[in-house]
C-alpha cells in the first residue's frame, strides 16, 4: 500500500499499519471475532481456519447460539467466549468444560470480550447492539474491521473522531467500503471527485412498484448474489441496505452526500469504484464473496492467499449498469435525506429501519410498509424537536431507543394504511 494513502487515511481514519504497532514478524496476531456465529463471522473463522499459524483466537462471541459458540471456541482454543443472553452462562460453561475457555454472558461479557488485548477485532455483531462492543475495542486502540455498519449510522457524529484520538485503525470489511478503501489509495482527497458504490439491485430490481408493495418474506430472503443474514438479506431487497451504506461510507471517508454515488450492477462483481481529478475511475472487482473483502482487513497493510474462487470475467461476460430508482425503493431516498439532517436523524432510520424489518418478518406490515414507517418516524421526530448532536455512546442508544418506541408506536396505523 503507498505510504501516501496510509497518510491521508491517517487525518480520517487514523489508519495504522499494523506491522508498526502491533505483533512482529513471525508472531501470531491475536484476533477476536465479535459475532463469531453470524454470516460474517462465519467467514471471518473460515479464514482464520485456513491460517491457523499466523492468528491467535482471544475472544468469540454470539448472541443466544452456545452450541455453534462453544465449538468454534474448542476449535480455535478461544482464551474467553461470551454469550449475549444472560440465561445462558450455565450452558456455555457446560459445552466448555474441560477446556481453558474463560467464559461470560450478558452485555457486558460482549463488551469484556471486545476489550480484552486482541490486536485485531472483527466487528460482525448485527445491528444497533454492536456499538458498544466495537467502541471497547476502538477505544484501547485495536485495528477494528468494521462489518457492522450501524456503529457508523448510528454514532457516525463521534466514531470515526474517537477512533483518531485512541489511536485505532479501521478496516472497512463491508465490500463495497473495502472497495473503496482499496481504491482511494491511488489518490489524495483533494483530487477526489466522487465515490460509487454499487447495489446488485436486490430480488425486486426489476418488480413494479404494486409487486414489491405485496412482496414476501420468502421473495424478500431470496438474493441473487449475496449469501447474508436475514436482516441484511432484507435490507437489501428494500435497498434500505445501500441507504445505510452511504450513511456509511459519508462518515468513514468523510465525505459529502454529493460526493456519494449509487449505481445498479446487478452482477455485484465491481464493489465500489473512485473517480478522480483526472478523469480516472479506479474500481475494486471480485467475487461476491465476503471472505474477499475480510481477507483484505485480516491480512492489511499486507495481503493474505484467500480461498475465494478467482474472478473469471470471460466467463461471466457481461457486465451491466443502471441508475438507481428513487421511487420503487423509496428508502435509499430517505437515507440520503436522513444523512443531510443529521443530529441524530441516521440513528433514528436506523432504528426506525430495525423496528419495520421485524415488523415484516413478523407478518405486522406489509413490505412497501417498511420505507412508509421509516419515514414517518423521523418526520414525527423532527417535528417534536429532537434533533441533537450526539457525542457519546449513551446518546447514540438513547436516540436509538427512543426512536424504536416511536417507531414502534407508528406501526398500527403504518400497518393499515394501504399504499
Ligand atoms: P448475522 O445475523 O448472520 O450475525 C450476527 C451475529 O451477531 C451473530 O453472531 C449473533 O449471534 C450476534 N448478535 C446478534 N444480536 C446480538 C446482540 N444483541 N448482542 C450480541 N451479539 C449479537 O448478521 P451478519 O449478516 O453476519 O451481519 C453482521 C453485521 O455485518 C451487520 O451489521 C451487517 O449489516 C454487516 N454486514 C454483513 C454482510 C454480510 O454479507 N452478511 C455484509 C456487509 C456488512
Ligand atoms: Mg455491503
Amino acid at each position: 500500500m503507498a505510504l501516501a494513502a496510509v497518510l491521508w487515511f491517517g487525518e480520517t481514519m487514523s489508519a495504522v499499519p499494523l506491522r508498526n504497532n502491533k505483533a512482529g514478524v513471525g508472531e501470531a496476531r491475536t484476533v477476536t471475532v465479535l459475532g463469531a456465529t453470524g454470516s460474517i463471522g462465519d467467514s471471518t473463522m473460515d479464514l482464520l481456519r485456513g491460517a491457523r499459524d499466523r492468528y491467535r483466537v482471544e475472544a468469540l462471541t454470539a448472541n443466544s447460539n452456545v452450541d455453534a459458540l462453544a465449538r468454534l471456541a474448542r476449535e480455535f482454543g478461544a482464551r474467553f467466549a461470551a454469550v449475549a443472553d444472560p440465561a445462558r452462562l450455565g450452558e456455555l460453561k457446560q459445552a466448555l468444560a474441560g477446556t481453558s475457555t474463560e467464559c461470560g454472558a450478558g452485555e457486558s461479557a460482549v463488551i469484556e470480550a471486545a476489550a480484552r488485548p486482541a490486536d485485531w477485532v472483527m466487528a460482525a455483531v448485527s445491528g444497533a447492539a454492536g456499538l458498544k462492543p466495537a467502541l471497547a475495542a476502538v477505544d484501547r486502540g485495536a485495528a477494528v474491521a468494521l462489518a457492522n455498519k450501524e456503529c457508523l449510522v448510528c454514532a457516525g457524529d463521534f466514531f470515526m473522531q474517537r477512533a483518531a484520538k485512541a489511536g485505532a485503525c479501521i478496516l472497512p470489511a463491508d465490500s463495497e467500503h473495502n472497495a473503496l478503501f482499496q481504491a482511494l489509495s491511488s489518490g489524495n482527497r483533494e483530487e477526489l471527485v466522487r465515490v460509487i458504490i454499487t447495489a446488485s439491485g436486490g430480488p425486486f430490481r426489476s418488480w413494479a412498484a404494486a409487486d414489491i408493495e405485496q412482496a414476501t418474506l420468502a421473495q424478500a430472503l431470496k438474493h441473487p448474489n449475496w449469501s447474508m443474514g436475514q436482516k441484511i438479506t432484507i435490507d437489501s431487497a428494500s435497498m434500505m441496505n445501500k441507504g445505510l451504506e452511504v450513511i456509511e461510507a459519508s462518515y468513514l471517508f468523510a465525505l459529502a452526500p454529493d460526493e456519494i454515488n449509487v449505481l445498479v450492477h446487478p452482477q455485484s462483481i465491481i464493489h465500489g469504484m473512485v473517480e478522480f481529478s483526472d478523469r480516472s475511475v479506479v474500481a475494486q472487482l471480485g467475487a461476491p464473496d465476503m471472505r474477499i473483502p475480510i481477507a483484505h482487513c485480516l491480512g492489511w497493510p499486507d495481503r493474505i492467499v484467500g480461498p475465494s474462487a478467482r474472478l473469471d470475467l470471460a466467463k461471466i461476460g457481461q457486465l451491466t449498469f443502471e441508475e438507481p430508482d428513487f421511487e420503487r425503493f423509496p428508502g435509499l431516498q430517505l437515507a440520503y435525506d436522513a444523512l443531510r439532517t443529521g443530529r441524530g436523524a441516521t440513528t433514528v432510520f436506523n432504528a426506525a429501519n430495525e423496528v419495520a424489518v421485524a415488523a415484516f418478518i413478523a407478518g405486522q406490515i406489509r413490505f412497501g410498509a417498511i420505507a412508509r414507517l421509516v419515514e414517518a418516524t423521523i418526520n414525527d421526530w423532527i417535528r417534536t424537536g429532537n434533533l441533537a448532536l450526539l457525542t457519546s455512546a449513551d446518546d447514540a442508544i438513547a436516540v436509538d431507543h427512543g426512536a424504536r418506541k416511536r417507531a414502534t408506536s407508528l406501526l398500527p396505523q403504518i400497518a393499515l394504511k394501504a399504499s
